[in-house]
């Protein structure tokens, strides 16, 4: 079993997600007492999420290479970015390792793909929803019509992940608008909706509608699990 690197903390609600899935998928794999070998480095979001703010990508860059190098250090044999957002900086972590870096946007394109899906929803901060790190990637990589909410709803996905998800808050009222814009982006063509937040699995889940979902944070944990095994 090959050992698995986490950058996380971003936030840390939805890197407990991570650590679940990711030991699940070991055990599913391999019974009994086996969990799976992970170095974990969890950052302080705060400062990440100023820097998000003034648009210093680079800055918040640095903090996330630099972890990346320690975790290598660990052992980590391979390293995840465990966010969306933050792969807008995935090159900058990439140069300084001579670990793969798994992207979470490929492992996703290749769920959908795999499932024949060509045209999907994406639910993410502003970020994710509206540059092309992300949409660009699914886009110009693979192949894939990327339908987005319309501005007013962006907003409501985007603060809500902020102001709520990433402090632990799950509000049934916040749980109905993401399935009303789900709904939405169905209505638009969308054959399947990306939850293309680490946290949106918290508040939304495939038994809340009949829409597939993709949930990204779930997709990249298998996607460790299957490096790991290989
Ligand atoms: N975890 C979130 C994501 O997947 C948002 C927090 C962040 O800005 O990193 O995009």
């Amino acid at each position: 079993m090959k050992t698995i690197g986490l950058i996380g903390g971003m936030s840390w609600e939805s890197t407990v997600g991570y650590y679940r899935a990711i030991n699940q998928g070991v055990k599913t794999a391999l019974g009994g007492l086996h969990s799976a070998k992970i170095a974990l480095y969890s950052v302080d979001f705060d400062p990440i999420e100023k820097l998000q703010q003034q648009g210093d990508w680079h800055a918040s860059g640095e903090v996330l290479a630099d972890a990346a190098r320690k975790v290598e250090l660990a052992g980590a044999e391979c390293i995840l970015i465990c966010t969306n957002t933050m792969h807008k900086v995935a090159e900058q972590v990439e140069r300084v390792v001579s670990i793969p870096l798994l992207h979470i946007a490929d492992a996703t394109a290749e769920a959908l793909l795999k499932n024949g899906v060509k045209r999907v929803g994406l639910l993410g901060t502003a970020f994710t929803m509206e540059q092309d790190f992300y949409k660009g990637r699914l886009a110009e990589g693979y192949g894939l019509e990327v339908l987005i909410p319309n501005q007013e709803d962006r907003k409501i996905v985007h603060d809500v992940i902020y102001q709520e998800l990433c402090l632990g808050r799950v509000e049934a009222s916040s749980k109905a608008e993401y399935l009303r814009i789900i709904d939405e982006l169905c209505r638009s063509g969308a054959e399947a909706v990306i939850l293309g937040c680490t946290e949106i699995g918290l508040l939304v889940s495939a038994d809340d509608t009949s829409t597939p979902l993709y949930d990204t944070t779930q997709i990249h944990a298998a996607k460790a699990v299957e490096f790991s095994l290989s």
